[in-house]
């Protein structure tokens, strides 16, 4: 269907097509928005996404999207590094960080376990947890990865791999509905998910 539009307006759709969630007429939506904007406001959009990439890298240590490395998280005295909230994505943090109840680090994996997607334990970043865990004093691991079969499949990978370790492993609560996203869990059902974390 793209051959009916100029080669950059076709480019452009084609890029709005890869973004999760959008499909060929949302693209296509967003493309002529963008082509009637003035040059002035298309040029922020354009500069604001550069900037974004440019501007962020991974944390060496929790792999969260940050400005300075280590984030500002790892690298604050009044956490406590002890304890580890090992979270998806980096929307997690910011899900978890809003409850304000949560006061030790970070652990990103970007992602989870998935067979059927053909993801496996080393395309997500439990290498680099496992080295965390193997380098500092850390006593307890808090699994939030979300309540779906992915999520629990993760968790459970993770937890017998740090068994043999010895530190205190758990899982938060079901507060969070089976099936559901830890980035949309309200701040209570959330907070509360975290102080009902059970033993694994
Ligand atoms: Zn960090």
């Amino acid at each position: 269907m793209n051959h009916l539009y100029s080669p950059p307006i076709a480019r452009l759709i084609e890029e709005f097509e890869k973004l999760p969630g959008i499909g060929h007429k949302t693209a296509q939506r967003l493309a002529f928005h963008i082509l009637n904007l003035p040059a002035e406001k298309s040029e922020n959009l354009a500069n604001a996404i550069r900037e974004a990439k440019l501007k962020t890298r991974y944390c060496s240590i929790c792999s969260n999207i940050t400005e300075s490395d280590p984030c500002s998280i790892c690298g604050s005295v009044k956490r406590d590094h002890g304890v580890i909230c090992i979270v998806e994505d980096p929307k997690d943090v910011i899900a978890m960080e809003r409850i304000r109840e949560f006061n030790g680090v970070y652990h990103v994996l970007h992602g989870v376990i998935s067979p059927m997607e053909g993801i496996g334990p080393e395309d997500i970043r439990i290498k680099e947890l496992l080295q965390r865990i193997h380098d500092g004093n850390i006593r307890e691991v808090i699994l939030a990865t979300d309540p779906d079969v992915e999520g629990e499949a993760t968790a459970m990978y993770i937890s017998r791999l740090l068994k043999p370790i010895g530190i205190r492993i758990t899982r938060i609560a079901h507060g969070i509905p089976v099936g559901g996203d830890l980035e949309y869990a309200d701040e209570v059902t959330l907070a509360k998910a975290l102080e009902g974390r059970r033993e694994l």
